[in-house]
């Protein structure tokens, strides 16, 4: 069994989510901890936010995803840019305390000119920087389409961020279906082989979560454009067997899918349906 959700927007408040999703007939969802865009942030209510606590306690939710902003780039060319992106950072994780023991995802980020290893080196300092042993989040680097100068699109890209960062007991990935795909791994005919390369590489045990999507583009096309799940070139069959297989049970999949909420409670329907 896995958790199943969507992303969620924020404006009515936190235990809204957990409400809605509800509805939805889901058990985790994501969400933006800032403008996604534009970077603000909206303060959060001591109230809202033990009654969402309660509400995925008493629920049995699984882990919430919550995502960081596009506009948060930790290895930047710019520095103006790179220390806006740590400062983010610091500031969002000091706000999922209010909600202990889940995860936040991010981008690693993109080097923009300066190459991959520069980028990783960047991304790791910036994590080095605000990791501390008192925060209770697991922080998510995702796996990226490798679109523009994107870093951790490789699987051996977040692996040596990891290996850079000393609190890495706090680290782990997300795996987005859409974008190891188009980064070139054949999720859809050679799930097992990916998985145990990712296994070999970063380890399982650092597989946390996983973004659900299916791609609008072929294997390998560096794009990272999402599409409803069985309508791109994944397949309804290709995210059945992701969705079932072993190595990713109990893990929280959110649906990134370009859906409005109809949609969204249809796809976490036939999710669950898959799992009867
Ligand atoms: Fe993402
Ligand atoms: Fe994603
Ligand atoms: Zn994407």
């Amino acid at each position: 069994m896995i958790y199943i959700g969507c992303h969620l927007s924020v404006t009515n408040g936190y235990e809204a989510m957990g409400r809605t999703m509800l509805r939805f007939g889901g058990s985790t969802f994501a969400y933006f901890t800032r403008n996604p865009r534009g970077g603000k942030s909206k303060d959060i209510a001591e109230e809202d936010a033990s009654a969402l606590n309660m509400l995925l306690k008493e629920h049995s939710f699984g882990k919430l995803v919550a995502h960081g902003s596009y506009t948060m780039n930790l290895c930047a060319s710019n520095p103006a840019t790179r220390s806006n992106g740590l400062d983010m950072l610091k500031k969002d994780l000091e706000r999922m305390e209010y909600f202990p023991d889940n995860y936040y995802n991010f981008h690693p980020g993109a080097h923009t000119g300066q190459g991959v290893e520069k980028g990783i080196e960047l991304i790791a300092d910036a994590l080095n920087l605000v990791l501390t042993r008192d925060i209770r989040t697991t922080v998510l680097l995702e796996t990226m389409a490798g679109k523009g100068s994107e870093v951790g699109s490789r699987f051996e890209e977040l692996r040596e961020i990891i290996d850079r960062v000393e609190l890495r007991e706090k680290l782990g990935v997300c795996f987005d279906t859409c974008h190891t795909w188009d980064a070139g791994y054949d999720i859809k005919d050679d799930l097992d082989h990916v998985l145990t390369r990712f296994d070999k590489i970063i380890g399982l045990e650092r597989l946390y979560a996983v973004h659900f999507n299916d791609s609008k583009n072929p294997l390998g096309s560096h794009k990272d454009r999402h599409e409803k799940l069985g309508e791109g070139y994944l397949g309804t069959d290709a995210m059945k067997r992701i969705a079932l297989h072993p190595a990713l049970q109990d893990k929280p999949f959110i649906l990134e899918t370009p859906n409005n909420d109809e949609g969204y409670q249809k796809e976490i329907r036939t999710v669950l349906s898959w799992m009867e």
